[in-house]
């Protein structure tokens, strides 16, 4: 019998805000000490009231835009009771039976493939605490509880654990592109949830699945996937397919799942709507707002940079990593700039330094500095040089060039960098003296 795989995802992401879901305390708990971003409503104390974030709404609907999701305009939030010592309040707050968004869809490209995958919802919620287990008991750390989540459910329209993680890591790459989340996994801000079950191709039926929780990178989730995907394969063999749902966790050391419940103990949340939050609504014209501010997502910019300018694969696939730098492209363009150049400058220049995003250096820069070249004015070398000075001063390749085409036989290189620091000094400066300070600096 020939089996094919289903693999559904939920994934967690956690929202770019200043503040957490509903309460005023810091949302960036990166490197603080234990217990030191939590407040009263974050630590569920009695009495306390939510808020809802409003930065967290609008960067939760923008992601739900970004991957084609049907803003709703009512929505609600519910209580999700469990009882569990990283969940302060004894309960999330999270959205049942009404989320923000529905009915997405996400297209990606897997081994060069262009594939649309369904997006059932994108929810809002709250995050937990976390527990670190030791030898001595177990510490819990609250700095957490509380931080805003975007839950992504995906349709079961995965047909391999390779294909599952290709849509993370484009998923990965939307949340990030839109503003959503940063979504690194090293701090936790992006996790998944796998569902997969097999059943013989040609059948419509979905059979009892194998949850998977809590996966942290791209690589357990492929590995968790391929070993329950080994394991259903082998009990379908032999005639003993899966006959509940089960829910299992990843031991990352020692590869393997571990089985945490059985359909039969399956958890009871009781959900029912919470009472101290008000609905979230959305007008028809905030709707379309929401949509129309959708940008042109990396798919799209990956494929239009090859077809359109002709740039690498590999180039246009770095390009699009991140919204700055394909901004950056782009302006550079608009501005003049050939954009094939643009990009060998930006990947051999800009990128080369780690720290290219505090850099000074502007589209205006790159596309300036391109046509002096173009003319033949400075040499390909001088164009780099130049790039690279103005990544830190933010100076102008005119600026650049009349430096380097100062001697004391050009008086016209002379004149423009007196007239640049007149300029800065609103006129006050001293001409003559100015003369002599920049001979001296430039001799
Ligand atoms: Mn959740």
């Amino acid at each position: 019998m020939e089996l094919e795989t289903i693999i559904g995802l939920e994934i967690h992401v956690q929202l770019d805000t200043k503040t957490k879901m509903f309460s005023r305390d810091d949302n960036d708990a990166w490197g603080a000490g234990p217990n030191t971003r939590v407040n009263p409503i974050s630590m569920g104390f009695p009495g306390m009231l939510p808020v809802i974030n409003q930065e967290a709404v609008n960067k939760g609907v923008a992601g739900a835009a970004a991957l084609g999701c049907k803003i709703e305009p009512f929505s609600k939030f519910d209580r999700k009771n469990y009882f569990y010592p990283d969940l302060p309040m004894g309960y999330q707050i999270s959205q049942f039976d009404q989320p923000i968004s529905s009915n997405g869809k996400v297209e990606m490209l897997h081994q060069g493939k262009k594939m649309t995958i369904g997006i059932t919802r994108l929810h809002l919620e709250n995050d937990a605490g976390k527990l670190t287990h030791t030898n001595n008991g177990t510490l819990c750390d609250y700095n957490r509880a509380g931080t805003p989540l975007a839950e992504i459910v995906t349709d079961p329209d995965l047909r391999s654990p390779e294909e599952a993680q290709s849509l993370a890591k484009e998923i990965q790459r939307i949340m990030r592109f839109v503003g959503t989340s940063k979504a690194d996994m090293e701090k936790g801000m992006m996790r998944f949830d796998a569902s997969i079950s097999l059943r013989p191709i040609g059948e419509e039926k979905l059979y009892p699945r194998t949850e998977i929780k809590n996966l942290n990178s791209f690589v357990s989730l492929l590995k968790a996937l391929k070993y329950e995907q080994k394991k259903q394969k082998k009990l379908w063999a032999e005639g003993n397919a899966p006959s509940n749902d089960s829910t299992v966790g990843w031991i990352d050391d020692k590869e393997v799942t571990k089985t945490l419940r059985e359909k039969e103990s399956a958890m009871d949340y009781r959900y029912f709507p919470e009472p101290d939050l008000p609905p979230i609504t959305f007008t028809e014209a905030e709707i379309e707002e929401i949509e129309a501010a959708v940008p042109e997502l990396p798919l799209t910019k990956f494929e239009r940079y090859q077809d359109q300018w002709g740039i690498s694969e590999d180039n246009a696939l770095k390009l699009t990593e991140e919204k700055k730098l394909a901004d950056f492209l782009e302006t550079a363009v608009e501005k003049g700039a050939d954009p094939k150049k643009a990009s060998n400058l930006i990947l051999s220049v800009i990128l080369a330094d780690t720290d290219w995003r505090h850099s000074k250096v502007t589209s205006e820069h790159l596309a300036e500095t391109l046509k002096l070249a173009d003319k033949g004015e400075i040499s390909s070398t001088a164009a780099k040089e130049i790039i690279k000075k103005a990544m830190e001063s933010g100076e102008s390749a005119k600026n650049s060039k009349a430096v380097e085409d100062y001697s004391p036989e050009n008086p016209k290189s002379l004149q423009f960098l007196m007239g640049m620091v007149m300029k800065k000094s609103q006129g006050k400066a001293n001409p003559p003296m100015v003369v002599s300070m920049l001979k001296s600096k430039l001799g």
